[in-house]
């Protein structure tokens, strides 16, 4: 029998954004992950989302809180979650963000439509998370991981044949027979390599004529302005046609949460229907860029369709924008069961291209606003 005895995955309704939590049951031990949270329109949900969330493991420890991205809508409820947290004694492991350049920073903040705390936060994530949730932080970059582990799992094995853990992130040992720990779910972030060489360009040109700001940590308001000035000229100029918003979105860590074993399949309790059985594992896309085939691919070799195999429930990319979606990012995932799409109609999301593809591939469409939330309790026996 599995370790894992039920996982109950939340997609909290806060609008425009995204606030997703799961907690995994490991033989009655409870193992809590966050992804995101935030939201452009409802700070209110938000907030009472994460002291909802917050009271329900009150006295435990959040394992990962991974931020899929530092725009505002997927972090500016972080400092309720910290309030939150500090309240109800809940501890944070281990966050993992995007690592992004002095210079990528910059600009996200000038960027961003948030207020002074939360562009602190992107210029300085290490600080101002280590402050607030008292954890290690890890940034990765988007070719950190290279291949995350293609080899069937089970199979990892070092020098001598001996079974080793592997080279994914935040696995969790569980003591399966007595005093023999294995690997039973992995919680493995990914971030599209090429984005940043796809922009080498355009920060090459930047950095020329900017060339005292490559190190900046904090910036003076003259150096903001300049950067931002300098930005939106080489934005123009390099892409006549990108608005804003394709300049400053750009590493997105996709994210796999689910078992290391082949093929595990549970009862899904989605929001809506019956029961279904299906593969147990969760991934989340955050605002990545799965309109195109080459991210798609990227992705998909990193993660190894072992691990895609086991995705029941998604997060639908950059909550159900036609650009970041297609047929093929959804032919990717064959078990997938239940879509999740966390938008209120801002900028027209979700769009029905991104639900009809994903209705195409046989998930369940679950659109997640302002106004509910939804669960899905996966359960094992
Ligand atoms: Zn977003």
């Amino acid at each position: 029998m599995s370790a894992i005895t039920s996982v109950r995955i939340t997609q909290w309704g806060v609008g425009h954004g995204g606030f997703h939590t799961q907690s995994i049951d490991v033989k009655g031990e409870r193992v809590h992950v966050v992804y995101d949270c935030g939201s452009s329109d409802s700070a209110r949900r938000v907030e009472d989302a994460a002291d909802e969330y917050a009271r329900s493991i009150a006295g435990e420890r959040v394992e990962r809180l991974v931020l899929s991205h530092f725009d505002d809508d997927h972090i500016n409820g972080l400092r309720y979650l910290a309030d939150a947290f500090r309240k109800n004694d809940v501890t944070v492991g281990r966050i993992v963000a995007p690592l992004l350049t002095p210079l990528d920073r910059l600009v996200l903040a000038l960027a961003s439509e948030g207020d002074r705390s939360l562009r602190r936060l992107i210029l300085e994530p290490e600080a101002v998370l280590g402050e607030e949730f008292g954890a290690e932080i890890q940034l990765v970059a988007g070719n950190d991981l290279g291949p995350v582990n293609n080899a069937p799992l089970g199979s990892d094995s070092d020098s001598t044949g001996r079974r080793v853990r592997g080279r994914v992130d935040g696995g969790f040992d569980v003591n399966e027979d007595a005093g023999t720990p294995s690997l039973v779910w992995e919680v493995v972030p990914y971030v599209y390599p090429a984005i940043s060489n796809e922009r080498g360009r355009y920060w090459s040109r930047l950095c020329e004529k900017l060339p005292d700001l490559s190190d900046v940590g904090v910036p003076s308001n003259a150096d903001v302005s300049m950067v931002l000035t300098e930005h939106i000229k080489v934005a123009r100029e390099t892409r006549p046609n990108s608005r804003k918003s394709d300049w400053t979105n750009f590493s997105s860590i996709t994210l796999y949460s689910g078992p290391t074993g082949p093929s595990t399949v549970g009862w899904i309790h989605a929001p809506r229907g019956r029961p279904i059985a299906g593969a147990i594992g969760w991934l989340g896309t955050g605002d990545s860029r799965y309109g195109q085939k080459r991210t798609v691919d990227a992705m998909s070799n990193a993660l190894g369709l072992h691990r895609l195999k086991n995705v029941g429930v998604v997060g639908a990319p950059h909550h159900g924008s036609a650009k970041n979606s297609s047929a093929h990012f959804w032919s990717q995932l064959p078990n997938v069961m239940v879509a999740t799409f966390h938008a209120s109609g801002r900028h027209g999301h979700p769009t029905i291209q991104a639900m009809r593809q994903a209705a195409d591939s046989g998930a369940a469409v679950v659109p997640v606003n302002d106004r509910s939330y939804e669960q899905c309790a996966v359960t094992l026996r």
